[in-house]
C-alpha cells in the first residue's frame, strides 16, 4: 500500500449493516439497530483486576436506554452530557439491572453532521482487513478521509464504450460506494466494477501478448490434413473416438490448416483420452512432411507414450522414436541422428528434448503432455526446436476456466469433456489409521480376484529422500509381514529410469499385484487391471493432485475404489477438504473447490508465472465477469490494435500503474 490510489482499491472485506434506525421506545431484545440518542449521564467505573467499565444513560424524544463499554476509559472524555450520538450494536437484556442494553456498541458523534457522512455507526458500515499495526477502523477513518479530499481528481480508466456496453458505475462512484454504501447492492456493483476493472486491464495485457504471437508467426503456411490417412488411423483404433474427442480433433484440424499457427491447450479429465488426439495431430504432421515431439513430464509416461504411440503410428509408416535421459551412448547417437536427419517423424521423450545439442530437421508440431508439470520456459523451450510449429499443450488437471483464460490466456482452449463409455464411476472412501486393518484385507481380496493395488505416498517437504524413505519401508513392511504371499513392488523418483521401466513393465504384466510408489505414479500411468489405488497421508495433497492420483484407477471394466488414508493429526479441515473428492468425481468441480480453497498460487504451483495478484478482483468466483471483460478487452485492440487512441492511452497508463510490482510479466509498451 503506497498511495491514495492503493488504499481507495482496499475494499471492504465485509459490511456491517447499521442502517435501520429505530426509535428508543421501539426496541426489542435482540434487534441490531442504530438509535440517534442525546447522553443524560455517564459514569466511569473500575472494576477489579483493571477492568473499566462506562456507563452511560441515553434518551431520544420516545424513551431512554443504557449502553456500557468495556476497557474504553477514554469515552469519558469524548462523549460528555449532551451530546448528540449515533449508535449501533445489538439490543441485550441485562438481568442484573433488569433492563435493556447495548454492549459496546459501535457509536459516532453526531454534532451538526448529516447522516449520509457517518462512518463508524447509523449507515451500512465497512469492515476492512487490519494492516499491519493498522485497526480496521483507522483505515475507515483514513478511507474516508482520502475519498473527501481526492476522490474529484480520479480520472476514468476504462473506455467510454466499455462503461456504457456493461452499464458500469463510473470509477468514482465505485469508490465511493464500495467503501461508503448507501445500500448493499450498490456496493456490491461497485465491488463488481472494480473487479471487472482489474480483469479487463491484465486481459488487454493478454491480448497483446496473444497478437504479438499470431503476428510474429503469420506467413507459416498451414497443410491439408490428410482425410484418408486420418481414416487409417481410425480404422486401427480398438473403439469409436468420443464426440468430444472428434470435436477436438476438428478444432486442431482447423488451426492446422489455416493460416498462423496452432497454439492450443486440450483440457481433459484423466481417463478422457487425449493421447490418441494428439497422435492423430502427430500423423498429420508426419504425413505432411513435418515432425511432430511430444514431450511427457516423467520416463515412466514418456516409455508409455512410446509403446502406444509407436505401435499404432508405426502401422501407418511413421518412424517413432524415444528419446530419454540415461540412454546408452551409441543407442542416443542414433536417436539423435534420426532426429537431426529427419528419419524419425514422430518424437517421443522427456524433458530431454528440450536439451541443447537436440536439433530437428523439420518440426512442425510440438506436443506438451500433462502441461501442469512443466513451466511456461520449458514449453517456450520446446518450441524453440522448430521454426514456430504448431503447439498444443494438453493438461488432465482441469484449469477453472478464470484461471486458463488467465494463465493460458494467449491459448486457445479445447476441453473434453466427456469420458469413453463403459466406465463405472470409482467408488471413493477417506479412511484412517483405525480401519487399516479392514483396508489391508479389502486388497487382499481385490488381489485374490485377479486386480491390482497402488499405493502412493505423499511428497513430504520439498525433500524426496524422506518420501523415497517411507516408501521403501512401507514396500519392506508390506512384503514381509502383511502381504507374505502376494508379489509387492515398489517405484520411486529416485530409481534408475531402467529399473522404474522394468518395475513399471512387471507391473504393466501382472507380475506385481501391490506396487507401492511415490507420487511418479501421478501422471498418465494407464493400467487397466488396477482397480484400487490407496493413497496414504491424503490430507498432504491438493485435491487436484488427489484426483489426478485416483485417475490411475477406473480404467478398465472392473469396478474401481480409491481409498484416501487420512494420518494421525490431521485436521478437521483436512478431512473436510478431502471428503469433496468422495463427493463427486467430476474434475472441474474438484478443481474449482480445489482453487477457493487454496488460492491460484498454490493451485498452479511455484512453476506457474504470470498471474498477477489482484485487489478485488477473485479468481475463484467472478468467472462471468472475466469471460466478459476479456471480450472487451480483445475488442479494445480491435479497435485500436497500436492503442493510440487517447482512451487506450488512459488504459495502457493504468495497466503500468495497477501492475507493477504484483508478478505480472507486464509489458505493453
Ligand atoms: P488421458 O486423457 O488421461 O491421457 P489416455 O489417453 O491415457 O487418457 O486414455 C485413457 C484410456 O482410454 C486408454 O486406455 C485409451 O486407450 C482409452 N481410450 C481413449 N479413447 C477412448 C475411446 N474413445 N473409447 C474407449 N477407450 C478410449
Ligand atoms: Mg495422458
Amino acid at each position: 500500500m503506497e498511495t491514495i490510489e492503493d488504499l481507495f482499491y482496499y475494499v471492504p472485506r465485509a459490511y456491517t449493516d447499521w442502517s435501520e434506525v429505530s426509535d428508543v421506545d421501539r426496541l426489542r431484545v435482540g434487534d441490531r439497530v442504530t438509535v440517534i440518542v442525546k447522553v443524560l449521564s455517564s459514569e466511569l467505573s473500575r472494576r477489579r483486576g483493571g477492568r473499566t467499565v462506562f456507563m452511560a444513560a441515553l434518551e431520544d424524544d420516545t424513551g431512554a436506554i443504557f449502553a456500557r463499554w468495556y476497557n474504553q476509559p477514554y469515552l469519558k472524555t469524548s462523549l460528555k452530557n449532551g451530546s448528540r450520538i449515533v449508535l449501533s450494536g445489538e439490543v441485550r437484556f441485562d438481568r442484573h439491572a433488569r433492563r435493556k442494553e447495548f454492549i459496546n456498541p459501535a457509536f459516532e458523534l453526531m454534532g451538526e453532521k448529516d447522516v449520509t457522512e457517518l462512518v463508524h455507526a447509523g449507515r451500512i458500515v465497512p469492515e476492512y482487513s487490519q494492516i499491519g499495526d493498522l485497526s480496521g477502523k483507522r483505515i475507515r477513518r483514513f478511507v474516508k478521509t482520502a475519498l473527501d479530499r481526492y476522490l474529484d481528481e480520479v480520472a476514468e480508466p476504462l473506455p467510454a464504450w466499455v462503461v456504457k456496453k456493461r452499464s458500469l458505475p463510473a470509477l468514482k462512484d465505485a469508490f465511493r460506494d464500495v467503501h461508503f454504501a448507501p445500500s448493499l447492492e450498490t456496493a456490491g456493483r461497485a465491488r463488481m466494477r472494480l473487479a471487472y476493472e482489474e480483469f479487463f486491464l491484465f486481459q488487454v495485457v493478454v491480448a497483446l501478448r496473444r497478437k504479438r504471437l499470431k503476428a510474429r508467426e503469420a506467413g507459416i503456411k498451414g497443410y491439408t490434413w490428410n482425410r484418408s490417412e486420418h481414416e487409417k488411423l481410425l480404422a486401427l483404433l480398438p473403439f469409436d473416438l468420443t464426440d468430444a474427442q472428434k470435436r477436438v480433433i476438428s478444432e486442431i484440424r482447423v488451426d492446422i490448416e489455416g493460416p498462423g499457427t496452432m497454439n492450443r491447450l486440450l483440457q481433459g479429465d484423466v481417463g478422457s483420452g487425449k493421447t490418441v488426439v494428439a497422435a492423430a495431430a502427430m500423423h498429420q504432421a508426419a504425413v505432411a512432411g513435418f515432425q511432430a515431439a511430444i514431450m511427457a513430464p516423467t520416463e515412466i509416461l514418456a516409455e508409455q507414450h512410446y509403446a502406444n504411440i509407436s505401435s499404432l503410428l508405426s502401422v501407418l509408416g511413421d518412424r517413432v522414436v524415444l528419446l530419454r535421459g540415461g540412454m546408452r551412448s551409441e543407442e542416443r547417437a542414433e536417436v539423435l541422428e534420426s532426429i537431426s536427419s529427419g528419419a524419425a517423424a514422430v518424437v517421443v521423450g522427456t524433458h530431454a528434448l528440450i536439451q541443447e545439442g537436440i536439433g530437428f530437421h523439420r518440426l512442425g508440431l510440438v506436443i506438451v503432455d500433462e502441461q501442469h508439470r512443466f513451466g511456461v520456459v520449458q514449453r517456450a523451450a520446446l518450441k524453440k526446436k522448430g521454426r514456430s510449429p504448431d503447439v498444443l499443450v494438453m493438461t488432465a488437471t482441469p484449469i477453472p476456466r478464470t484461471l486458463s483464460l488467465t494463465v493460458y490466456g494467449d491459448l486457445d482452449v479445447s476441453v473434453i469433456d466427456e469420458l469413453p463409455p463403459g466406465r463405472t464411476p470409482i467408488t471413493t472412501a477417506v479412511r484412517d489409521e483405525s480401519s487399516r486393518k479392514r483396508v489391508y484385507d479389502f486388497l487382499r481380496s481385490e488381489v485374490e480376484d485377479g486386480h491390482q493395488v497402488f499405493i502412493v505416498y505423499p511428497l513430504v517437504e520439498e525433500s524426496d529422500k524422506i518420501e523415497v524413505a517411507a516408501a521403501t519401508k512401507m514396500h519392506e513392511e508390506l512384503k514381509e509381514k502383511v502381504f507374505p504371499e502376494i508379489s509387492v513392488g515398489l517405484v520411486h523418483g529416485r530409481m534408475k529410469p531402467e529399473e522404474k521401466g522394468a518395475v513399471m513393465v512387471s507391473f504393466s504384466s501382472g507380475e506385481i499385484s501391490i506396487l507401492v510408489s511415490t507420487t511418479v505414479v501421478e501422471v498418465g500411468v494407464d493400467i487397466p487391471n488396477a482397480t484400487v489405488m490407496v493413497i496414504e497421508h491424503a490430507e498432504r495433497f491438493g485435491l487436484a493432485q488427489l484426483h489426478q492420483l485416483r485417475g490411475r484407477v477406473g480404467r478398465g471394466e472392473h469396478r474401481s475404489y480409491c481409498i484416501l488414508m487420512i494420518g494421525r493429526g490431521a485436521s478437521d479441515d483436512a478431512r473436510e477438504r478431502i471428503q469433496v473428492l468422495a463427493d463427486t468425481n467430476d474434475g472441474f468441480v474438484i478443481a474449482e473447490r480445489d482453487l477457493k480453497l487454496r488460492g491460484p498460487g498454490e493451485f498452479l504451483g511455484v512453476r506457474q508465472h504470470g498471474i498477477p495478484r489482484f485487489a478485488v478482483a477473485d479468481l475463484a468466483t467472478d468467472t462471468r465477469l472475466l469471460v466478459r471483460a476479456r471480450e472487451d478487452a480483445f475488442e479494445l485492440l480491435e479497435r485500436d490494435g497500436a492503442l493510440e487512441g487517447p482512451e487506450s492511452r488512459a488504459v495502457v497508463e493504468a495497466i503500468e500503474r495497477r501492475f507493477k510490482g504484483r508478478g505480472a510479466l507486464i509489458d505493453v509498451g
